[in-house]
């Protein structure tokens, strides 16, 4: 009945898994998977799926998810199709399914620049919004102005303040079902050379010094005030270990890799194994970044 119900509002599949789906290339079976293909589609089945109790999990492009390798029994629900975005002068409109390197290269077209902190950041408008995520000293809440959410079966819009934007934090880490349809940016007028030349000095640095050619879900811990955990994890003596195909980075320690068939539970044993260390050496307690997920 499930499977029927999706197939009519979406795009379906029952073939998909977590390791298809997330950046680190991990994870388990996936029972059904649905790209909605409107808001209307969208409400009914959030809505179907609340009235049956089937779990869902909503996914932008899995660059911050640690999955496990047991079957997921829910739904995933891509909002691939929620593509649209309009600039109006400085204000940008963009739907939660556009990938945010590529509204980079919108926005430089566009004359715009404050968004090129994000342009190494391989997730969704939604995902970056739902993480705040930042690079650089800039982080999504310097640019959010409004976001459009699917909260208990309404369409609202909630401004920045109602967000309660932290570091790495937003309101809808407390309300996994809500969902990020698409947000107002406010942008700045720019220098579009000036403005590319800062985006290829970073992708230069990010090149140097992280593993982007590994599949990775980017820093695992969060940075302790004043510090790195990269830092503390060097000086555990961590930078290179290994369990199984699940490794520390040698180029980055705060990146954890998977060099071959890494699991889920293995990167959490490792990233566990860190905590503790970190904690008996320097009294600590790191905070991962990244999010697990059926494991
Ligand atoms: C190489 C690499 C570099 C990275 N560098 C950085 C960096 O510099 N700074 C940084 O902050 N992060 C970085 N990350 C981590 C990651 O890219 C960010 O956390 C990003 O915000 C995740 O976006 P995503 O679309 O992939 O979300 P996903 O990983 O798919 O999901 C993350 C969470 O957001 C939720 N979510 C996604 N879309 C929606 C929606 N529409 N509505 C409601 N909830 C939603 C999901 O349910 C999940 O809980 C990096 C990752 C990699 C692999």
């Amino acid at each position: 009945m499930i499977k029927e119900f999706l197939k009519e509002h979406g795009d379906y599949r029952d073939d998909r898994s977590f390791k298809d789906l997330t950046t680190i290339k991990m994870g388990g079976e996936i029972a059904h998977y649905v790209e909605p293909y409107n808001i209307d589609d969208l409400k009914q089945i959030i809505g179907f799926l609340k009235r049956y109790h089937v779990p869902f999990k909503t996914i932008g492009n899995g660059s911050n998810l640690i999955c496990g390798s047991s079957r997921y029994e829910g739904v995933v629900i891509s909002l691939k199709h929620f593509d649209n975005y309009e600039f109006d002068n400085d204000i940008c409109y963009v739907e939660a399914g556009v990938m945010v390197p590529y509204l980079v290269q919108v926005m430089l077209k566009n004359g715009l620049k404050d968004l090129e902190f994000a342009s190494g950041i391989p997730g969704t408008v939604g995902g970056l919004i739902y993480m705040n995520a930042g690079a650089y000293k800039k982080e999504m809440s310097d640019i959010v102005k409004e976001v459009i959410v699917l909260k208990d079966d309404e369409i609202v819009k909630m401004t920045n303040e109602e967000l309660k934007f932290k570091y790495r934090y937003s309101i809808f880490q407390e309300h996994p079902r809500w969902l990020i349809i698409a947000a107002y940016l406010k942008l700045e007028k720019g220098d579009m050379e000036e403005t590319k030349a800062i985006i290829l000095d970073r992708a230069n640095r990010r090149k140097q010094s992280q593993p982007i050619e590994m599949p990775s879900a980017g820093s695992c811990f969060r940075n302790p005030e004043n510090d790195f955990a990269w830092k503390l994890i060097d000086g555990i003596g961590y930078r290179g270990k290994k369990i199984n195909d699940i490794e520390v980075s040698t180029k980055h320690s705060n990146f954890i890799i998977n060099t071959a068939n890494g699991t889920g539970e293995d990167y959490l044993k490792l990233a566990l194994d860190i905590q503790e260390k970190v904690y008996k050496k320097y009294n600590i307690k790191l905070i991962m970044e990244v999010e697990k997920f059926n494991c």
